[in-house]
């Protein structure tokens, strides 16, 4: 009984979490399975604060609404050009966004595996689910959280509620594969105020076994941290592959210093432990 609702739950939670089927590396499902009980924390306020704290604590210009468009490795030196027309010089460049999708020129040219990014397309309503397209009677029958299964015919992945602003007036975010249409849209609400799309490249489509790009883009200082998503994505991944890199950083910049005196610190005990390569 046990496995049988396992299986189950997995069918829907990959879905939810990965927009995909369990089609994936037993690393990538059970990250996503992790991510589906009710004890998940979140920063009150919202997530963003954590880019907020760390870009606070640290010593760092944040360019916005600039995007990278070529990365020159000039020998000891990256030149880095942006679509605003500004040119940067660094020693060190880290690619921190999935290059799938981009189109940014490096020269010399890096060679990373094909890897297909699963679009979510994200859909947020302010208004009521209709009951009678579940088959209910009362919007209260539904489940604040539909999860969907593999089967071509459910237009969606899962809704879900985000608020409950009044008795009738509900906040709901929707995942499906394909953009939700309008005609779609008003059969599954009887009440449907505000509607706000997005598209994302949201993470790798899975493809067990993976294979992974390169963590260093070329034999100098070219990094690459979502390389990492191929085993699973998520901020907390996402987060230990960005630490990790930049132990490798330091550790390579000078292999005779050990990373804590760095300023990083290390979640054990034991020294011996620490791999400054890694
Ligand atoms: C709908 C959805 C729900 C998710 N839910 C969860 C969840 O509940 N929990 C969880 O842990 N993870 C979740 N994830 C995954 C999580 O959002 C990602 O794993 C995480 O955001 C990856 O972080 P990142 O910094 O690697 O990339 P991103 O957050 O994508 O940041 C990359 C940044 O690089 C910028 N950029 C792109 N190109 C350039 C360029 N040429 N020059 C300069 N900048 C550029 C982008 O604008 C962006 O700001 C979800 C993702 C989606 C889409």
């Amino acid at each position: 009984m046990v496995l049988i609702y396992f299986i189950f739950a997995s069918i829907v939670i990959t879905r939810i979490n990965y927009g995909q089927s369990v089609s994936m590396s037993g690393l990538a499902g059970a990250v996503s399975l992790a991510g589906s009980g009710g004890d998940l924390w979140a920063v009150e306020g919202g997530n963003w604060q954590m880019a907020a704290g760390l870009l606070n604590r640290s010593d760092v210009t944040l360019h916005l609404q600039e995007e990278i468009s070529t990365v020159t490795n000039l020998g000891g030196l990256y030149e880095l050009n942006s679509t605003n027309g500004n040119s940067y010089t660094c020693q060190v460049a880290v690619v921190a966004t999935p290059l799938d999708e981009l189109n940014i020129q490096f020269t010399p040219q890096i060679s990373i595996p094909e890897r297909k990014l699963q679009h979510t397309y994200t859909t947020f309503i302010r208004g009521l689910l209709n009951p009678a397209y579940f088959g209910l009677d009362k919007v209260s029958d539904i489940p604040e959280l539909v999860g969907t299964i593999e089967n071509p015919e459910l237009p969606f992945t899962c809704i879900s509620v985000l608020k409950q602003n009044k008795v009738n007036d509900v906040t709901y975010k929707m995942f499906s594969r394909q953009s939700m249409t309008d005609a779609l849209l008003d059969q599954i609400f009887s009440i449907r105020n505000e509607t706000f799309r997005i598209n994302w490249g949201a993470y790798p489509h899975y493809h067990a076994p993976e294979k992974f790009a390169p963590f260093m883009l070329d034999d100098d200082h070219l990094y690459y941290i979502n390389a990492f998503e191929n085993a699973a994505s998520t901020m907390e991944t996402g987060a230990v592959a960005a630490e990790n890199m930049a132990r490798l950083i330091l550790s390579r910049l000078s292999d005779k210093k050990p990373s804590s005196s760095y300023g990083l610190k290390t979640s054990t005990a034991d020294s011996n432990l620490q791999h400054p390569e890694l």
